[in-house]
């Protein structure tokens, strides 16, 4: 359920089924990771539209904005949910990684994938440590780092906070711009979240949102065209990462 953000009233039920071959754990996988997909490369494009200056690594403020919105747009419930599913696709990719003989590319501009799960969890955990004690446990989430996770997701919000309270002082807008009839489940999770996006805040310039075959599982930012590309190959990777995790 969302969060209830002003008038922000749209009513989403993550893990709602779309189509019938998954089981519900999988479905609620893969819609939760194209929201945690498209909520990294949304913070790509804030930083680039709303001119948000980065003191480290851009691939790590995205994913720390990626857990801030979750936090500021569902309610405890749900951001719960999306902390296991977000944090559990960067432990299968270092999984499938390992498997495949392929160590850490230290030379990214992304972590490794060990590194931005802990992270992800690290932040979740601290955005409400006294209930999320069992969620910390489950993800096996050091005490070392855990002690730190409460003043993390305080300087995350403190910083990422500021930028949708901008955003969100707009009022609702039509910023948000996604193609018509956007393919897929992809297209199906993205059309309800733009809308409930859109009633929550607006950029300072319109952002294109597309859904369209690449050749690979990936999604991007695009400054030139100020737009947003997530390619249909995810929906197949997110759902093998899926059926790894959860069958
Ligand atoms: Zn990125």
């Amino acid at each position: 359920m969302r969060a209830s953000i002003g008038a922000f009233g749209v009513l989403a039920v993550l893990g709602a089924p779309i189509a019938a071959e998954e089981t519900p754990d999988v479905e609620a996988f893969v819609e939760g990771n194209v929201l945690s997909i498209f909520y990294h490369e949304l913070g790509h494009a804030l930083i680039h539209i709303e001119e948000v200056p980065i003191f480290a690594q851009e691939e790590d403020a995205a994913d720390v904005f990626a857990v801030i919105l979750a936090e500021a747009a569902w309610a405890q419930e749900t951001a719960l949910d999306l902390a296991y599913d977000f944090a559990l696709l960067f432990e299968d990719d270092a999984i499938v990684r390992a498997e495949n003989g392929e160590g850490p590319s230290w030379w990214s501009t992304h972590g490794p994938d060990e590194q931005r799960f802990y992270n992800t969890v690290c932040l979740f955990y601290g955005a409400d440590p006294d209930k999320r004690i069992d969620y910390a446990v489950d993800m096996g989430l050091p005490e070392e780092r855990a002690d730190f996770c409460p003043e993390e997701f305080d300087q995350a919000r403190a910083a990422w906070g500021g930028v949708l309270d901008v955003a969100m002082e707009r009022g609702p807008g039509d910023t948000l711009r996604l193609q018509p009839d956007p393919p897929g489940r992809i297209g199906a999770v993205l059309t309800e979240e733009v809308t409930a996006l859109n009633e929550m805040l607006q950029l300072a310039a319109p952002l294109d949102i597309r859904v369209e075959n690449c050749g690979e599982a990936n999604a991007f930012y695009d400054p030139g065209e100020r737009t947003v590309i997530f390619c249909t190959e995810y929906e197949t990777s997110l759902i093998e990462s899926g059926r790894r995790i959860y069958e």
